[in-house]
């Protein structure tokens, strides 16, 4: 039942309770009031009818009767022994044979001395008496009269009271009504609220003006206003940890208890390819591979995997997971393919060296052992030296190439850009191959246009970006064939192209030329005097220009490297 309801069915109960109450009340004292008041009347009465009346009985029949019509009441006289001596229901004398009234109460009384007073229903008048009787006259007066008057003046009070408290019920439940809505009303609105800030919404308090009321809502304003700082800083956090997350350069994935993704930042959608708004299948599904199966299956299994390296669709990945208390898992990938990659160029790279020392140097050794040894003749050990020498130098140039590309990979080495003159610089680091040139009936082309003949670069760099691409076409060309320089303006930049007319890289290696050591033919790479790592030289030193290299090439009809620098 509702608070106005409740309130308003109990205010009813009270005052119907009161009513009856009333009622009955008014009933009980009334009527024992208003009996009272008539038995002293009627005992008044009495007396002076003991004194008027006479001792002659037919007389005092007569008499009586008189009186009593006056009156309204009933008069009768009874001797000691209870018999009806005069009755004024009676006109005439003698009267009709009536009962014994010795054993009535009021009649005992009196015949005792004292004044008797009884109230009952007449067996002679069938109506409800009060009778008094006094001892006296031939033995005892009675006087006895009608209640009636009685009864309808209780009935009139009652009537007066009842009206009355009708009057009262009514505005009783028209207050009780109001008092009820003005409680219920800030309480059904506090009820809102309260739904509202449980749904997130803006709460909306009421005002009642009762005190009691006002500080239950003043309570759960304050309490709301905690609830929102504390969810402000909850969110705050959380937006932090996200962004943390999402910032991360692993890939974080969080399932719950049953493998549903919950988590999966950029990094990792990216590592599994995955687009941003795809959605993800369960964390049982989201592998292909089985080692990431395996893992997954043994993080469900509350088992902490640390750090497998697993393949994933041509990437490294150091794959952590980590069960939840709740019942999820959180995983990590670490992407470790530029790490590994690093590493094994490293690796080779150090064979490498390994390999392209030991070579000269065994050569180096065997001939300073033989020239120890054998003391071989003087044209022979001249021959032997010069082997030595040769092999000495071939050493030399690859330190000398190490330590170029080192410096210019490590940073150490910055271009002092200044507009050069390229067709100039083409002439320089041609000069000291112009003999081995000669040599071979290779002469060098430079078209340059007059629109495209400076580029801002370092002229040092760029002399020996120059030298290293002569150096290979001069190795590699045929004798008789052409070295030539062109240059193009190209998005903004410069491109410096050398072309050769020699026999061109297959394109499978095209890619691979700028590698370090890497060869297209190492056996005549090395017979021709390269560290095969020229090229890589070239690469690094445009690329410390911001630029770019590229090798162009048909087996047959020889090749173009394109060097391409931003402009300033
Ligand atoms: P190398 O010292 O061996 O020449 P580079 O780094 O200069 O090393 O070149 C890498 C490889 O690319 C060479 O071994 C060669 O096979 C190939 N190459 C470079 N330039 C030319 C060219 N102009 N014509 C044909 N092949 C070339």
């Amino acid at each position: 039942m509702r608070f106005a309801a409740r309130l308003l069915s109990a205010t009813l109960l009270v005052l119907l309770l009161g009513l009856v109450v009333l009622l009955w009340t008014a009933d009980r004292l009334l009527r024992r009031d208003l009996e009272r008041d008539m038995a002293v009347t009627l005992e008044r009465q009495a007396v002076l009818i003991r004194e008027a009346v006479p001792s002659e009985p037919a007389q005092a029949q007569q008499q009586l009767h008189q009186m009593a019509a006056q009156a309204g009441l009933r008069i009768t006289l009874i001797a000691p022994d209870g018999t009806v001596v005069a009755e004024s229901d009676y006109a005439t004398y003698p009267l009709p044979p009536l009962q014994n009234h010795a054993d009535r109460p009021e009649v005992r009384e009196a015949l005792q001395g004292r004044t008797g007073v009884a109230r009952r229903q007449s067996e002679t008048v069938g109506r409800a008496l009060l009778y008094v009787a006094i001892p006296g006259g031939p033995g005892v007066v009675r006087v006895a009269s009608d209640l009636s008057q009685v009864n309808a003046l209780v009935r009139r009070a009652q009537l007066a009271v009842a009206t009355a408290a009708l009057v009262a019920l009514l505005i009783g439940t028209l207050a009780s009504l109001i008092t009820a809505r003005s409680i219920a009303r800030p309480l059904t609105a506090l009820g809102a609220a309260a739904r509202a800030i449980a749904a997130g919404d803006r709460p909306r308090f009421p005002r009642s003006g009762i005190p009691d009321i006002d500080a239950l809502v003043q309570t759960l304003r304050d309490m709301h206003h905690q609830l929102a700082d504390r969810f402000d800083a909850l969110r705050h956090g959380q937006a932090e940890s996200a962004a943390l997350v999402e910032a991360m350069v692993e890939g974080v994935l969080a399932a719950d208890g049953k493998g549903r993704i919950l988590t999966a930042n950029s990094a990792a959608r990216r590592l599994l390819g995955y687009r941003p708004e795809e959605a993800l299948p369960d964390l049982q599904e989201l592998f292909r591979v089985k080692g990431a199966r395996d893992v997954v299956s043994q993080v469900t299994q509350g088992v902490v995997v640390e750090g497998r390296e697993l393949e994933l669709d041509g990437r490294m990945l150091l794959v952590s997971a980590r069960p939840l208390n709740s019942g999820g898992a959180v995983l990590v990938l670490h992407d470790v393919t530029d790490v590994r990659r690093l590493e094994a160029v490293r690796r080779d790279f150090v064979a490498n060296v390994s390999h392209e020392l030991k070579t000269p140097l065994t050569s180096i050794a065997g001939y300073a052992e033989t020239l120890v040894s054998d003391r071989p003749d003087e044209v022979t050990s001249g021959r032997f030296l010069e082997i030595i020498l040769g092999n000495a130098r071939r050493m030399q140039h690859l330190v000398d190439d190490l330590l170029d590309l080192s410096r210019i990979e490590s940073g150490r080495w910055q271009p002092r850009k200044e507009p050069v003159d390229i067709a100039e610089v083409a002439r320089e680091a041609w000069a000291p191959l112009a003999e081995r040139a000669a040599q071979r009936h290779m002469e060098l082309s430079v078209d340059v246009d007059n629109d495209a003949s400076v580029v801002p670069a370092d002229p040092e760099g760029l002399r020996q970006v120059l030298t290293n691409l002569f150096d290979n076409a001069l190795r590699y060309a045929p004798a008789g064939g052409t070295v030539a320089v062109h240059t193009a303006r190209q998005e903004g930049g410069l491109a410096v192209m050398v072309s050769d007319s020699g026999p061109g890289i297959p394109h499978e290696h095209l890619s691979r030329v700028f590698e370090r050591f890497y060869r297209v033919d190492t056996s005549r790479s090395r017979e021709e005097g390269g560290t095969g790592l020229g090229l890589a030289i070239v690469r690094h030193l445009v690329e410390a220009h911001g630029g770019t290299v590229r090798a162009e090439s048909e087996v047959g009809e020889g090749t173009t490297i394109t060097c391409w620098f931003p402009p300033t």
